[in-house]
């Protein structure tokens, strides 16, 4: 079985990308269980802060490695929160629904005085076989909607409730976890990376779909 390490202590990002990748003949082991410290996210993009996490979990255990980064990037604050999505308020409060709530106030006081509502949420997946890799797979996938002033619906988190897609006439927290499973980022950007680990020939023979006859 192959064995992938993924880049972060998150038990939900682990429980998530293991019936991802499970299914697919992976043995999903998380950083912490190989006492691997967290890396720095430093950087400007997503892809260069994902790839950064991947690098460092290879390099530390010696195994390939994948690692995710996401957030919110708004068309009106030049991409803004970004990067930064998590802690966008600047306060460090160690719950996270009083994080959300603090996030989406700061990004409703930005937008006060913007009509231009479009924003992108962004997942970047990125996939090292060892810790110099060359070639990482990198998958990354945004999901379009606008930001709405009052917010909208009890499932999802972060900053679901103000993010209205126009084609689902909904926010993406008034939509089902198994709704947004379809639509996402998140689930874009996954697709993305199976098709390649497909290409690459990392999956077993028997979690490859055999072709439909024409
Ligand atoms: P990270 O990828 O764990 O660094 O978290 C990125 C941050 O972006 C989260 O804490 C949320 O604030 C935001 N974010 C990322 N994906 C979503 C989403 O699907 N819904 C709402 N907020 C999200």
């Amino acid at each position: 079985m192959k064995e992938v390490v993924l880049a972060t202590g998150n038990a939900g990002k682990v429980k998530e990308f293991d019936s991802l990748l499970a299914p697919l003949g992976f043995k999903v082991i998380s950083q912490s269980e190989l006492g691997v410290s967290d890396a720095a996210e430093p950087y400007l993009t997503f892809v260069e802060n994902a790839l950064t996490k991947a690098r460092h979990a290879s390099e530390q255990t010696k195994r390939p490695a994948l690692a995710d980064d996401s957030g919110l990037c708004v068309a009106a604050l030049g991409g803004a929160p970004g990067v930064h999505s998590a802690r966008y308020a600047g306060i460090d409060l160690p719950d996270r629904a009083q994080r959300d709530l603090a996030n989406n106030q700061k990004l409703m006081e930005m937008l006060a005085d913007q009509t231009d509502r479009r924003a992108w949420f962004v997942a970047c997946l990125v996939w090292v076989e060892h810790p110099e890799d060359p070639l990482p797979i990198i998958a990354q996938a945004t999901w379009a909607g606008q930001i709405v002033d009052t917010a909208q619906g009890n499932y999802g988190f972060g900053y679901d409730p103000h993010f209205y897609i126009p084609n689902l006439f909904k926010t993406a927290a008034s939509i089902t976890p198994e709704e947004k499973n379809r639509h996402s980022h998140r689930a874009q950007a996954s697709e993305i990376l199976i098709n390649e680990l497909k290409v690459r020939g990392y999956l077993t023979s028997a979690s490859v779909s055999p072709k439909r006859a024409s």
